[in-house]
């Protein structure tokens, strides 16, 4: 047996409970597992950077273990790393995750395994960022992906044993975490802004404002859905205020431009912030009232104030277009110039590992 936590019927992820081992023959794995899960997970190889099919997911959702399904890392904790692997700063839960030290390739490394099946997964570095300071080092073959509308079915039968009510509730973000969304004009350019930052875990692109069926970049581009292109930021409070992310956010683009930025015309590159909870709205308004009142604007600041109802991850391929293709002529003249300007303004909040 081993203790884990698992997903039940109702998508939460419950625990600790006593799983059954999975111990498999070579031939069984064999059978069960693609030649390249084999080749990671029973051979503890590794895949090339900048390979794999999960490096640049951006969805939100449960990474499990392409062996035997148990839930190890949420996107929650995910972060861009650069070394071309999945890269996460902490399990989805301690017990899921062996760890055991690997003298092997002439390095000192602490690699990484499923609790459930012993299936090789990567190796844990301790440079990765707040709040752990851990880079879970992951291979994209070891790994199954579930998005969050359907964890689900990730539901193990050993959850029963645990009654539901009795269960923490962990498919909102991981603690310490907390997450932001701004409307400021085309997603490419204020992702590019934002990623740079220290304390910035994760930013995403997606749109809010308007109803799920229309959270297509299509339809939004039509300007009638009520969507607003937005990122979200995932962030460490201890290492970056909401305060401060909302001063970089007035930077990173024009907020006295009602529905526009320059050339991009319509509702969907309004100035907008979506505030989650009351203390968002209040540090907001405390904000665009400073703003106006010192006249850091020529022009009085247009930014709405909206609730927060849903976020719409956008399309893969809209996921870090300003890093994947820095030299196509929009990034190159408004993203890159405009993250620049905020490394400058900004260079007590800039991450220095970061290009
Ligand atoms: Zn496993």
């Amino acid at each position: 047996m081993v203790r884990a936590f698992v997903f039940n019927r109702q998508g939460e992820l419950v625990g600790p409970v006593d799983a059954p081992r999975v111990e498999l023959s070579e031939q069984e794995w064999k059978k069960r597992l693609s030649p390249e899960q084999f080749q990671i997970l029973r051979s503890k190889g590794t895949e090339r950077p900048f390979c794999g099919s999960l490096l640049d997911n951006k969805q939100t959702g449960v990474y499990s273990c392409a062996g035997c399904g148990l839930p190890l890392f949420s996107s929650d904790s995910k972060f861009h790393s650069g070394t071309g692997w999945p890269s996460f700063f902490r399990p989805i839960a301690s017990d899921n995750v062996a760890m055991v030290a690997d003298g092997g390739h002439g390095m000192q490394r602490v690699e990484i395994l499923c609790a459930r099946c012993d299936g090789h997964l990567g190796h844990v570095f301790d440079d990765g960022p707040r709040p752990t300071g851990l880079r879970f080092c992951l291979n994209s073959e070891s790994l199954a992906f579930t998005p969050s509308d359907r964890v689900a079915e990730l539901a193990d039968p050993v959850a029963e044993l645990i009654a539901p009510s009795a269960a923490p509730a962990t498919s909102g973000q991981a603690a310490g975490t907390a997450t932001a969304v701004l409307a400021g004009g085309c997603f490419w350019c204020t992702e590019a802004a934002f990623e740079q930052l220290a304390g910035v875990l994760d930013v995403q692109s997606g749109y809010a404002g308007g109803a799920a069926e229309t959270a297509t970049y299509r339809e939004v581009c039509e300007g009638e859905t009520g969507h607003a292109e937005v990122i979200r930021v995932t962030y460490d409070p201890q290492q970056i205020s909401y305060d401060r992310l909302l001063d970089v956010f007035f930077d990173a683009h024009d907020p006295t431009q009602r529905n526009r930025q320059g050339n991009d015309i319509g509702t969907q590159y309004r100035s907008a912030i979506f505030y989650a909870s009351n203390e968002e709205r209040e540090t907001a308004e405390a904000k665009i009232k400073r703003l106006n009142e010192s006249r850091a604007f020529k022009r009085p600041i247009v930014t709405t104030l909206e609730p927060l109802t849903a976020f719409y991850p956008a399309e893969p391929y809209h996921q870090d277009y300003a890093r994947l293709n820095p030299d196509q002529p929009y990034i190159q003249h408004h993203a890159l110039p405009r993250a620049c300007q905020i490394r400058a303004k900004y260079a007590d909040l800039v991450e220095p590992s970061r290009p």
